[in-house]
């Protein structure tokens, strides 16, 4: 429900006619998501995303218990923003490749804690086999049955197809039967080919990210989307990504979840030039992107990127999730990220109860596996 306050803050900033679209459940256009992210006031814009939100989803406030798994963070690219890659594992003494071993051990390892997904992202690594993927996912099915195994990006399954002459739909099925049951949304950066040129002209372009989408959506598999904001792109830019991403999720219908990541500029060739993007750029993309990707269930707030407060914060701003407990990630930490190696299950029930909401297991297909509704005790706080 608007209070008549953000009403009021909408007619001033001549908001009222798309605030009007969005109440009546229509669709906003591309040009009404760039004057939505010139709004000047971002409480109102955040109470409209909120509507949305709570009309979606209630309080509720997703969640899952997750381990990441980064096999190796040697790639042949060089995205100007990664502060995670190395060219080789040899000399430079930050590169690594787990051996097949040590990667699914790093995973079962964790069987005890109640996991239920692994996220598995790596480097494009010029020399590892192919059948090195396949077993991974295969060992690592064999070994915990139940555990959702969400992995390779669209980058990563594109360099796949080309690295060892599969087309994409052979890359898919056999990590399908190997065990693989959705696929991440990392890589997609901005879909511009103005920036892509920029900061990753060499790795799969926005065409191909979204084919391997496309043709995973095709043989049954969800993924999720992401966006990078807060380097070189343009507002324009930003909403020139959403729609492309809505107008697949038109055609197929397969993608879960849309995820603004912050970009981090520690540690990486771009990252002297631009700042980290403000809390308040953060919360207005998110906001809308609830507001124009409204073919998608869930906005996603990444609190390893964005920090516990912010992610607390936006709840308020359209979203609806935040990840996970996110044990051993290593992309953002090695981009300078300050938040914890992991949250436990209890300080992200205690981030989602302080901004008011209802804390909700998921599973990696959003499931709710245990709804949290015991009211939060009677302090003052949020994240410590
Ligand atoms: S973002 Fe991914 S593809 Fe690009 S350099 Fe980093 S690890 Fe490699």
């Amino acid at each position: 429900m608007l209070t008549p306050l953000a009403h009021r803050a909408l007619e001033r900033d001549g908001l009222g006619p798309i605030r009007d679209k969005v109440l009546a459940g229509e669709r906003l256009s591309e040009a009404e998501a760039v004057t939505l992210f010139e709004a000047r006031d971002l409480a109102a814009l955040g109470s409209l995303a909120n509507h949305v939100r709570e009309a979606r989803h209630g309080d509720f406030t997703f969640y899952n218990r997750n381990v990441h798994l980064n096999p190796t963070n040697v790639c042949v690219a060089t995205c100007k923003f990664c502060s995670f890659a190395r060219p080789d594992d040899r000399h430079a003494s930050e590169g690594y490749t787990m051996s097949l071993d040590q990667a699914v051990h790093h995973v079962v390892s964790k069987r005890a804690l109640g996991i239920t997904e692994v996220h598995i992202v790596s480097g494009l690594h010029p020399d590892l086999p192919w059948e090195y993927y396949l077993e991974t996912v295969r060992r690592i099915r064999q070994a915990w049955p139940e555990l959702h195994i969400k992995g390779y990006t669209a980058v990563e399954l594109h360099f796949f197809a080309e690295k060892f002459g599969k087309t994409l739909e052979q890359v898919l099925r056999e990590l399908i039967d190997a065990g693989l049951t959705t696929i991440p949304g990392g890589g997609a950066e901005i879909f511009a080919a103005r920036v892509r040129r920029k900061i990753c002209d060499d790795k799969a372009t926005a065409e191909q990210w979204l084919e391997v989408h496309r043709a995973a959506h095709r043989l049954g598999l969800k993924s999720n989307a992401t966006m990078l904001y807060g380097h070189i792109e343009t507002l324009a830019e930003r909403v020139d990504h959403m729609a492309r991403l809505r107008a697949l999720q038109d055609e197929t219908g397969g993608f879960q979840v849309f995820i603004p990541l912050a970009f981090h500029p520690e540690h990486n060739m771009i990252g002297k030039a631009f700042p980290k993007p403000t809390g308040y750029d953060g919360l207005r993309t998110f906001a809308v992107a609830r507001l124009f990707l409204d073919n998608f269930d869930h906005v996603k707030a990444y609190w390893v990127s964005l920090g516990e407060r912010m992610a607390q914060a936006a709840l308020s701003f359209g979203v609806d999730d935040v990840d996970g407990t996110v044990l051993e990630e290593r992309i953002y930490h090695m981009a300078g990220a300050t938040t914890p190696q992991a949250l436990s299950e209890g300080q992200l029930h205690r981030m989602i109860r302080f901004a008011g909401r209802v804390p909700v297991e998921r599973d990696s297909l959003y499931h709710v596996l245990r709804v949290h509704d015991a009211p939060a005790a009677a302090s003052a706080g949020g994240p410590g």
